[in-house]
């Protein structure tokens, strides 16, 4: 096989070209090596020779985990390229404007809990209005950590529990709620976000909302 044969439209090499548009094609030979079951992707580094016969996964892990010959800068440099896909989604015009509501809708849910967390009478009347529609009570209200995902989704998945107090309060104490979009949007980013808190359960188990005070 010829080096520097990128540039060629030969059908044989077509699929290489589409599969070598991920970062990790960086890290391993221009050519690949033909062996009995396929083709074989050579690391740089160990010159290792890895099967790409189920796409670049394990081409990715060996560079992220495996390589004992890569340096720290390179693999870090690899694993910062992994993150990429996540930054996209946020440039896709329709899904920022979605987010743009859900932020919106989240902003006034923390809002409103702040409001209602300020002061013991407050609590109360909101108490009271869970008690009319069935709902346990809350001593306290915790709000979420910046920066902190999961912290956010528990405050509002807990709001959607309450939903119909809080409109209520809102309306009895002229603050703002939610409007239904905003409601609706919090509510399906609840849905989706509800894996990765399955998935990060068990390093952080701390109860956000239910602040239970200790001076008493
Ligand atoms: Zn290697």
């Amino acid at each position: 096989m010829s080096a520097n044969t990128s540039e060629s439209s030969d059908d044989s090499h077509s699929t290489q070209t589409r599969v070598r548009r991920s970062k990790v094609w960086e890290y391993f030979e221009q050519n690949l090596v033909e062996a009995d079951d396929g083709f074989k992707a050579v690391c740089k580094y160990c010159q290792i020779h890895l099967s790409t016969k189920s796409g670049t996964s394990s081409l990715r892990t060996h560079i992220s985990h495996h390589c004992h010959a890569i340096g720290e800068a390179d693999r870090k440099r690899f694993v910062a390229t992994l993150k990429k896909p996540i930054e996209n989604f946020v440039f896709d015009p329709q899904l920022c404007r979605q987010r743009m509501i859900i932020h919106e809708g989240i902003k006034k849910i923390r809002e409103l809990l702040k409001h209602i967390d300020s002061s013991p009478s407050r609590i109360q009347a909101f108490n009271q209005i869970a008690m009319v529609n069935g709902l346990p009570t809350k001593r306290g209200i915790a709000l979420d950590i910046p920066n902190r995902w999961n912290s956010t989704f528990r405050m509002v998945r807990e709001a959607l529990k309450y939903k119909v107090v809080l409109n209520s309060y809102a309306n009895q104490n002229a603050e703002i709620a939610p409007n239904e979009q905003e409601w609706t949007k919090a509510q399906s980013i609840c849905e989706f976000l509800e894996t990765f808190e399955e998935a990060t359960k068990t390093v952080s188990a701390d109860s956000i909302w239910l602040r239970v005070p200790t001076s008493e």
